[in-house]
C-alpha cells in the first residue's frame, strides 16, 4: 500500500495527515513547531507513522507546506498554504457542498481566500503584519485571564448582555486593555466574548477585501473555539462551515496534492 503525506510546518504547529492513494485520510498529528521545524516535523510523522503501524518506505511522496515548507528537505514537493489550504477545503467539504470562501485563522496570520467554481484561487488577502486577528491574540489573552485557548468558546457562550467592545488592535495593547476591563469588574465571560468580536470584525473586514461568497469555509486551530465561530457568523450575517479537524485542513491539501503529482509522475 502506498501512502502521501502532507506536512504544515506552521508558525505555531506543525500538522501532518497521512492518505492512501485515494485521497482517503489515514491518519494525522499535531505538535508544536517551537523552534527546530525540520526537526520536531521529522518527529512528528516519525511518531505518527509509528502510531499507524506504516513503513516509511511506504511513502510514495512528501509534500510539504506552510511557513517552514522549504526546510524540510526531503519533501518531494513544496507548494503554498494558499494552494495548500484551497484543496484541503474543498476536500474537507465535499459533503457539505462548493465552497467559495476560505477564512483561516492561523497562529501569526489570518487570510481570506476566493475560489472560482472549479476550485481555482481567484483571490486572496492576508494579514501578517499584526497579531491582532490570530491565534496569537487569542493566545495572549488565554494566558491572561487563566483560561486554556480550549475553554475560550464555553466562556464566549456564558456571557450576558452587549459584547464588551476591544478596541486594540495590537496584542500588546489589549493585554493592557484586558487588564483594564478586569479592573473594572468585568467577568471572563464578557471579555472573552468581546475580543472575539473583535476578531470578528476584523476578519470579516478581510473576507470583504476579497469578496464575501456564499460557501463559506472556515480552518486553522481558532476555528476549533465555537465561540470565535459564532460570532464571526454574527458579523458576517452568513453561516459557515466548520470541518470536523480544522487544524489540518492545509496539511490534507498537500497530501491530495502528492498523490496527484505521484500519478502524474508516475503516468498513471
Ligand atoms: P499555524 O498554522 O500558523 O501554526 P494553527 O492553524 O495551528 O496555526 O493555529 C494555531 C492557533 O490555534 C493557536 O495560536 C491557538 O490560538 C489556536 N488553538 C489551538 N488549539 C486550540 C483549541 N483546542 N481550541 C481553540 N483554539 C485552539
Amino acid at each position: 500500500m502506498k501512502y502521501f503525506a502532507g506536512i504544515d510546518i506552521g508558525s505555531t504547529s506543525i500538522k501532518i495527515t497521512l492518505t492512501d492513494e485515494e485521497k482517503n485520510i489515514i491518519g494525522f498529528k499535531t505538535s508544536a513547531s517551537g523552534s527546530m521545524f525540520y526537526k520536531y516535523a521529522q518527529e512528528t510523522l516519525d511518531s505518527l507513522l509509528q502510531e499507524l503501524n506504516i513503513d516509511k518506505n511506504d511513502l510514495a511522496y512528501i509534500v510539504a507546506t506552510g511557513y517552514g515548507r522549504k526546510l524540510y528537505k526531503e519533501a518531494d514537493e513544496n507548494i503554498s498554504e494558499i494552494t495548500a489550504n484551497a484543496i484541503g477545503a474543498i476536500a474537507a467539504a465535499k459533503e457539505y457542498g462548493e465552497i467559495k470562501t476560505v477564512i483561516n485563522i492561523g497562529g501569526q496570520d489570518s487570510k481570506a481566500i476566493s475560489l472560482d467554481s472549479e476550485g481555482n484561487v481567484v483571490n486572496f488577502a492576508m494579514n501578517d503584519r499584526c497579531a491582532a486577528g490570530t491565534g496569537k491574540f487569542l493566545d495572549v489573552v488565554a494566558l491572561k485571564l487563566e483560561i486554556g485557548v480550549d475553554e475560550l468558546g464555553d466562556y464566549h457562550f456564558k456571557s450576558t448582555g452587549t459584547p464588551l467592545s476591544v478596541s486594540s488592535t495590537c496584542a500588546v495593547f489589549a493585554e493592557s486593555e484586558i487588564i483594564g476591563l478586569l479592573g473594572n469588574n468585568h467577568s471572563v465571560e464578557d471579555i472573552v466574548c468581546g475580543v472575539h468580536y473583535s476578531i470578528a470584525k476584523r476578519i470579516v473586514k478581510l473576507v470583504k477585501r476579497v469578496g464575501v461568497k456564499e460557501g463559506i469555509y472556515f480552518d486553522g486551530g481558532p476555528a476549533m473555539n465555537e465561540g470565535l465561530v459564532n460570532a464571526i457568523e454574527n458579523e458576517l450575517g452568513k453561516k459557515i462551515f466548520i470541518p470536523k479537524y480544522p487544524q489540518v485542513t492545509t496539511s490534507y491539501g498537500a497530501a491530495i496534492m502528492g498523490v496527484d503529482s505521484y500519478r502524474y509522475e508516475q503516468n498513471l
